[in-house]
């Protein structure tokens, strides 16, 4: 039997993005035996899917790549700040081939299920192919930005032009030009890819509901110098990388936002602003704790952006009143906001007339009909959750992991879950995951998996599960620690807001990645404290 096909096996890992991808190889340099299964037909996960126009990281490239390889990190060259996805799919690529990673995966295969054998301590997982593989481990690498969601608009399904979702973007591209467009949904795929497509639109209706906070990325290439540079300091900048709030290279600013002088502070936002992005969250430690500091980061921001935009009242729209900066992902854009000075781009405010329908030549709202020949829905995901859901994952006594998370994801460390033994999860809820840099993020769970299994098979265990009690803990501190900042302010995606019917709890740990890393680690050296280690039956 080749490896792909092996039906006995040490560990399943079900996925193929960056986590799924480093587990194989980790799993594999420890001499386990392991099948990846991926739904798609090629490696990259979020980086296969996501190709709408414009769409990069908002980690800089540098950082957001594999660290556990210094081979890797000196041979491969990133051209841009922020890498675009193509860019970013062929990285993955290079390294699947290079660590000849796809001979372990079985493409355009689903798990449909995964069901866990008190008797044997072994899980059976399904796939949609009709394999039946017996494992010791199951790892999920499923994603926590995997089940794109499409809106219940009513009369979606009798448009009669092109519809296409940002996280299911055709392969071979779409040309708008000579097109009216709508694009629905304003996160941070339609903030990147908007300004692409009014380029080549004739017309481009944006159909905001909630505005959103998006700092300019400053991308362009990076220079010779500036790659030198990282190669040789490559081991620094991933220390600072571990030891940091956000798993990226930089701190904030040494004082408090109130401490600081007028001129400290607005040296230190700008200093931020161009560095671009996401961090602009973390310029001060407590602008995400204290709604001072983080009104003071606002207004800052508010004056950037009215700066750029020509109609006062458009600006009002696209400038958010609603929630404390940062306590939803920051979008990184280019150009965002000026692309609303050209004439063929308009922006509806689906909070003042709202959707009504859609019929087959356009959008209806309470105020007017927009005729137009394509829609893009860049309307998010079902985050951290939706994609689990989708697997029949059943623990002992037949507990069922969608019933026992009905109130909201209840994990310990976000690695295992009590009454599933041997099943471990990748940037899932419980963990900083999105709050991280998540190919660092995913790393830190492999090589703690990793070592877990091998204190396991050391001392002669056959198994590790987390405790009830441990779970209920963590969820307690998680709850405790988001409960301190503004997070909870937000109607965000973290919450499961973005969701009808979904429960309200803030999914993450909030506590920084630094942190939470020593929490896992002290967990490991007290002996898997809060796991039970069981022995073979
Ligand atoms: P994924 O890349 O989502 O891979 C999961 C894989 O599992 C997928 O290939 C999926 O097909 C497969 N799968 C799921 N269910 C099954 C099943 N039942 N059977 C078989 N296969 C299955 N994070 C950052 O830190 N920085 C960024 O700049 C950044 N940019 C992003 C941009 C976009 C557009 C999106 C959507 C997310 C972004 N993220 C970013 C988050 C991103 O999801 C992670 O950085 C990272 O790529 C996740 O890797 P992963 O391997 O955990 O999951
Ligand atoms: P998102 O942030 O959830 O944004 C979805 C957008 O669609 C929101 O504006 C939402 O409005 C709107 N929407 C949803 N349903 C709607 C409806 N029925 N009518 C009108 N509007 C509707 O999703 P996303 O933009 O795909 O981003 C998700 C996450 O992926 C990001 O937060 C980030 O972590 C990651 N990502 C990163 C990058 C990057 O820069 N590297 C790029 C893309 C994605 P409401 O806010 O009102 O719900």
């Amino acid at each position: 039997m080749t490896a792909a096909t092996n039906n006995h096996v040490d560990v399943v890992v079900v996925g193929a993005g960056f986590g799924g991808l480093y587990a194989l190889h980790k799993f594999r340099e420890q001499g386990l035996s392991v099948r990846v299964f991926e739904a798609a037909p090629e490696v990259g996960g979020t980086w296969y899917f996501n190709r709408y126009p414009g769409a990069r990281c908002d980690v800089e490239s540098l950082d957001y790549c594999y660290s556990f390889s210094d081979e890797l990190q000196q041979e491969w060259t990133w051209t841009e700040k922020y890498a675009t996805q193509a860019e970013i799919l062929d990285y993955i690529k290079w390294v699947a081939d290079k660590l000849d990673l796809r001979s372990g995966i079985t493409f355009n295969t689903r798990v449909s299920s995964t069901v866990f054998d008190e008797d044997t301590l072994r899980w059976t997982v399904a796939t949609d192919t009709g394999e039946r593989v017996s494992a010791r481990f199951v790892v999920m690498a499923t994603g926590p930005l995997s089940s794109p969601l499409t809106p219940n608009i009513p009369g979606l399904d009798t448009f009669g032009g092109e519809i296409h979702h940002t996280a299911h973007w055709p392969h071979e591209g779409v040309d708008f030009t000579g097109k009216r467009v709508a694009v629905v949904g304003t996160g941070s795929s339609g903030i990147q890819s908007i300004p692409h497509i009014a380029e080549q639109a004739t017309e481009l209706h944006v159909f905001q509901r909630t505005p959103n906070y998006s700092v300019p990325a400053g991308n362009r290439p990076l220079t010779p110098e500036e790659i030198v540079h990282a190669k040789s300091t490559y081991a620094e900048r991933r220390q600072m990388s571990w030891r940091s709030g956000g798993g990226s290279p930089h701190v904030a600013h040494p004082k408090l936002t109130m401490e600081a002088s007028p001129e400290e502070r607005q040296e230190a936002f700008e200093k931020r602003w161009e560095l671009g992005g996401v961090l602009f969250s973390k310029t001060f430690s407590d602008q995400m704790i204290n709604l001072d500091a983080n009104e003071e980061a606002r207004r800052f921001y508010e004056s950037k952006i009215r700066a750029v935009i020509d109609d006062p009242e458009v600006a009002d729209l696209l400038i958010p009143d609603d929630h404390p900066i940062g306590t939803k992902r920051i979008c990184t854009d280019t150009n965002y906001f000026q692309t609303f000075n050209r004439p063929n781009v308009h922006l509806v405010s689906v909070r003042r007339t709202p959707i009504e329908r859609i019929d087959e030549t356009g959008i209806q709202t309470t105020d007017a009909h927009y005729d137009v020949d394509a829609l893009v829905l860049a309307t998010g995901f079902d985050a951290m959750t939706g994609t689990l859901a989708k697997i029949d994952i059943v623990g002992r006594g037949g507990q069922r992991l969608v019933d026992d998370w009905a109130d909201g994801p209840r994990t310990y460390l976000g690695l295992g879950v009590d009454g599933f033994p041997n099943l471990f999860l990748v940037s899932g809820p419980g963990a900083p995951a999105v709050l991280a840099n998540m190919v660092l993020h995913a790393e830190a769970h492999i090589n703690w998996i990793s070592e877990a299994i091998a204190h396991l098979d050391e001392h002669g265990y056959a198994a590790i599960e987390a405790t009830a009690d441990a779970v209920d803990d963590w969820i307690a501190e998680c709850n405790k620690r988001a409960e301190a900042t503004l997070f909870p302010k937000a109607n965000s995606w973290y919450m499961g807001a973005n969701v009808p019917g979904k429960p309200r709890v803030f999914m993450l740990f909030i506590g920084g990645f630094a942190t939470y890393l020593d929490i896992c680690a002290e967990v490991a050296n007290a002996g898997y404290k809060g796991f039970n280690l069981l022995k073979a039956p």
